[in-house]
C-alpha cells in the first residue's frame, strides 16, 4: 500500500462566506490557547460540535485577513502580498487539518454528516479566493515584475507556484466561466466525499463468517485468533469473521487451503462498492468524470489527464504513458511466467483446475516457499511492530542523526496512538511525529502521512507530522507481528514522515511534502530500500519470543527472494496508473458501463485473467475520492524510476555513506524551495535512468 494524502494547503482554503460566530466562546477548544506539548492539537477536549463554529470562525477570519492584504495600500510586493497570504488562515487550517485526518480515521456517522457540509463549504471558500480579482491583480503586480524584486530562487518558487495555483483555479477566467468552474467544484467536493464514505461504509458492512474451524485448515494460528476475537466483540462467539480489511482479508487469500472461502473473499474485494446497493460508487464515476472533462475543457484542455499533467515533472500524457509501458511489458512476461509456475504446482499436487485469481496469493505462496525455501509467515516472528519501528527510528539516526524520544504526556484521539519529539542532531527539537498504525472499523484503508501542522520559517514553527496505517493487530499476549508488505509500507510512510520532518524552507507554501505529485513519491519510496539491508535489519529484526538476531541465512532467502512476484505487483500496479490515464481521457462518456470499459482497458493492454488492477474503480480512492492522484496514480511509478536509479547511488558509496546520505538530507529539507530535477540530479549526480528501476524489480 503506497499511498499519501497531501494536506490541504494554506493556499487551498479560503475566503467569503460570513457566518454567524455566535457560538463560538473560548470553550471551543479549537479558539482558546493549546497549551500541549509543540501545539499538539487537544484532542481529548475537541467534540464533533466544535468543529462547525470554529471552521465557520476560522474562515470569517482567514476573510479578514484576505481583504487586508487586497486593501494595503503599499505597492504590493512579495512580503505583503505572497508572503502575508501563505501565513493567512491559521485558524481554519488548524481546524481543518485536525478535521480531515479524524474523519479518516476515526470515522463515525456524525463525522461523515458533518464532512459532507464542511466539505463543499471549504471547496466553496477555496473558490472564492482563487477567483478573487483583486487578489490575484495583486499577485499579478508582483508576479509581472517578479524580476525587479532580486526575489531568491525559494522565493521565485513560491510566487510561481501561487500564480499557476491562481490560474489553474480560473483567475483568468470569463465572469460566466468563473461561475461554472465554482459550480462543477462544488458538485465534485460532494461526489469526492460520498465516494469515500461508500467505501469506508461498503467495507464495514461486508463480512465472511466461518463456523467450522476445519475450514480455516492452512491459516496462521494468529490469523485464527485475530478471526475469533473479531467474532466475539460482533456477538459471534465461537465463530470466526473475517473482514475485507488487509490484515484480515490477506492472510485468508494467502494461506486459506478452502479454496471456496478465498473465492468468497476475493470477490467480496474486488466488488467492494460495486454491488447495487447504498454503497454503489458506479453511479458516481461517470458524474466524476463529466465534471472533470467539463473543468478541463474551460481551460482549454482535451481530457483532464493533460490538464493535470500540465502542471507537474512529467509534461504531457504521453511521458506519463511511455514510462508505464516501459514497465508493463516486462511486468505481464514475467506475470505470465508465474502463473504457469503456479499452474505447474498446482498439476503437481493433484489439482484439477486453472489457476483464477482468488488462488493467486495462495499460489504464489506456495511457489515461493518451494523455491527459497521459507514461509512468509515464519518471517513474521521477527517483525513484531515495536522492533520495525525501532528499525526506521535507527534508519533515520544513522542517515540524518535525528533521534526519537516518546512524548508521555501528549493529548491522543486514540489510544493506539503514540507521539514523538523529533530531535536535531544538536538535540533540538525538529518536529512532532505521531504514528496510528493499527487497523480498525471506521479507519480508511491503506496507509498515509499527513500533518497537523506544517513548518513555517517566517514564524519559526516546527511541523506535526504523522503516519496512519493499517496494521495487523496485537491479540492477547501476542504482539502484532508484521508481513513483509506491511513492514514495507511502514518504511514507506515514514520516509514522507521524513520530508515533513526535516523541512527547513523558509516558507510554509514550499515546507515538507508540498512538492510537484509526481516527485512526493521519491522520498518515500527511496527509504523502503532499507528494510532488506544486512546492515540494519541485524539491528531491528528481531525474534519476538527469544529476541534473536535474524539469521544469516534467513536474510539471504529474504534478499533472494525479493523481486519474486514482481511481475504480479508490477502488472496490477501499472494497470491501475493505465486505467486512471484512459478514464481520464476518455472522450464519450454517456451511458458509461464501468466494469465493461474496466474490461475494455485490460483486454486492450492484453492483461492476464489471472490479475485485477490493483485497485478496481469502485474502490479507486486515489483517483475518485479527491484531486490528489487523480491521472497521477502513474506517480508511484514515476518515482520508482528515481527511488531504485537513487538507491544505486548508496549501493555504490554505502548504504550509510555520510555525504550521500547528507545530499538526500538536502532533498528533504528543500521541499518546494527547488525544481526536483534540478534537487534529485545534486543528490545523484545524474539525471535518472530508468533502466534502474527494471534492474531493482529484476524484470
Ligand atoms: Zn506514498
Amino acid at each position: 500500500m503506497r499511498k499519501v494524502f497531501l494536506p490541504l494547503t494554506a493556499f487551498c482554503l479560503s475566503a467569503f462566506m460570513l457566518f454567524s460566530s455566535t457560538e463560538m466562546k473560548a470553550e471551543n477548544p479549537f479558539m482558546a490557547e493549546y497549551n500541549t506539548p509543540y501545539n499538539i492539537p487537544p484532542f481529548e477536549k475537541i467534540k464533533t460540535t466544535d468543529y462547525m463554529p470554529a471552521f465557520e470562525e476560522g474562515i470569517r477570519r482567514h476573510n479578514q485577513e484576505i481583504e487586508a492584504i487586497i486593501n494595503n495600500r503599499a505597492v504590493p510586493d512579495f512580503e505583503n502580498t505572497v508572503v502575508a497570504l501563505d501565513n493567512a488562515g491559521q485558524l481554519l487550517e488548524n481546524v481543518v487539518y485536525v478535521f480531515s485526518s479524524l474523519s479518516e480515521s476515526l470515522s463515525t456517522k456524525e463525522m461523515q454528516e458533518l464532512s459532507a457540509k464542511i466539505y463543499p463549504m471549504l471547496a466553496a471558500h477555496s473558490d472564492e479566493m482563487l477567483m478573487n480579482e483583486r487578489l490575484f491583480n495583486r499577485f499579478k503586480q508582483v508576479y509581472d515584475n517578479r524580476e525587479k524584486f532580486n526575489l531568491t530562487q525559494p522565493q521565485l518558487r513560491l510566487l510561481e507556484k501561487y500564480y499557476k495555483n491562481f490560474t489553474r483555479s480560473g483567475a483568468l477566467l470569463s465572469p460566466e466561466k468563473k461561475e461554472e468552474l465554482k459550480n462543477i467544484n462544488s458538485q465534485l467536493s460532494s461526489l469526492y466525499l460520498q465516494f469515500g464514505n461508500n467505501i469506508v461504509n461498503a467495507t464495514t458492512a461486508w463480512r465472511l463468517v466461518v463456523d467450522n474451524k476445519a475450514d480455516l485448515a492452512g491459516l496462521p494460528e494468529s490469523s485464527i485468533a485475530v478471526a475469533a476475537e473479531e467474532a466475539k466483540a460482533a456477538g459471534l462467539d465461537g465463530k470466526w469473521l473475517f473482514t475485507l480489511q488487509a490484515p484480515s482479508r490477506l492472510p485468508l487469500l494467502t494461506y486459506a487451503d478452502n479454496r471456496e472461502l478465498r473465492r468468497k473473499m476475493y470477490e467480496g474485494y474486488i466488488n467492494l462498492a460495486n454491488l447495487a446497493d447504498a454503497n454503489d460508487n458506479k453511479p458516481l464515476i461517470p458524474q466524476i468524470l463529466k465534471l472533470r472533462k467539463q473543468k478541463a475543457e474551460l481551460f482549454g484542455f482535451d481530457n483532464y489527464a493533460a490538464f493535470q499533467l500540465d502542471a507537474v515533472m512529467a509534461k504531457t500524457v504521453k511521458d506519463a504513458e511511455d514510462l508505464l509501458m516501459t514497465v508493463w511489458k516486462p511486468a505481464v512476461k514475467r506475470a505470465n511466467e508465474e502463473i504457469a509456475d503456479m499452474q505447474k504446482y498446482v498439476d503437481a499436487h493433484g489439482g484439477n483446475f486453472k489457476i483464477a485469481a482468488w488462488d493467486y496469493y495462495y499460489y504464489a505462496e506456495k511457489v515461493k516457499k518451494e523455491k527459497f525455501n521459507f514461509d512468509e509467515n515464519d518471517v513474521r516472528a521477527y517483525f513484531p511492530i515495536e522492533s520495525v519501528r525501532k528499525g526506521i527510528f535507527t534508519m533515520a539516526e544513522r542517515l540524518y542523526g535525528i533521534t526519537f524520544k516518546e512524548i508521555k504526556d501528549a493529548p491522543l484521539y486514540h489510544p493506539d496512538v503514540k507521539v514523538y519529539d523529533v530531535l536535531d542532531k544538536d538535540g533540538k527539537h525538529l518536529a512532532v511525529f505521531m504514528t496510528d498504525y493499527y487497523a480498525r472499523t471506521g479507519k480508511r484503508q491503506g496507509a498515509w502521512m499527513s500533518v497537523f501542522q506544517e513548518a513555517n520559517g517566517t514564524k519559526n514553527v516546527r511541523p506535526i507530522v504523522y503516519n496512519v496505517g493499517n496494521f495487523t493487530k496485537p491479540t492477547e499476549g501476542k504482539p502484532s507481528l508484521l508481513t513483509l508488505d506491511e513492514v514495507e509500507t511502514m518504511f514507506h510512510e515514514f520516509g514522507h514522515g521524513l520530508h515533513g520532518m526535516l523541512t527547513r524552507t523558509g516558507y510554509k507554501g514550499n515546507a515538507g511534502t508540498n512538492v510537484d505529485r509526481d516527485f512526493v513519491e521519491f522520498p518515500s519510496q527511496i527509504h523502503e530500500h532499507w528494510m532488506l539491508e544486512p546492515e540494519l535489519l541485524k539491528v531491528y529484526a528481531r525474534h519476538y519470543e527469544t529476541g534473536e538476531v535474524i539469521p544469516d541465512e534467513l536474510v539471504e532467502k529474504l534478499i533472494a527472494s525479493s523481486q519474486f512476484n514482481q511481475g504480479f505487483v508490477n502488472t496490477e500496479l501499472a494497470g491501475a496508473a493505465l486505467l486512471d490515464l484512459a478514464w481520464h481521457q476518455l472522450d464519450n462518456l454517456d451511458n458509461l458501463d464501468v466494469a465493461a470499459f474496466e474490461k475494455s482497458v485490460a483486454e486492450r493492454l492484453g492483461m492476464p485473467e489471472e490479475i485485477a488492477f490493483r485497485y478496481r474503480s469502485t474502490y479507486f480512492n486515489h483517483i475518485f475520492s479527491s484531486d490528489g492522484y487523480s491521472a497521477g496514480y502513474y506517480t508511484y511509478l514515476w518515482a520508482q524510476v528515481l527511488d531504485c536509479d537513487g538507491f544505486e547511488v548508496f549501493k555504490k558509496n554505502g548504504v550509510f555513506d555520510p555525504a550521500t546520505a547528507a545530499r538526500l538530507k538536502h532533498v528533504l529539507e528543500s521541499g518546494n524551495d527547488e525544481d526536483p530535477m534540478k534537487l534529485y540530479e545534486g543528490f545523484a549526480g545524474h539525471r535518472p535512468d530508468a533502466g534502474a528501476l527494471l534492474r531493482d524489480k529484476g524484470l
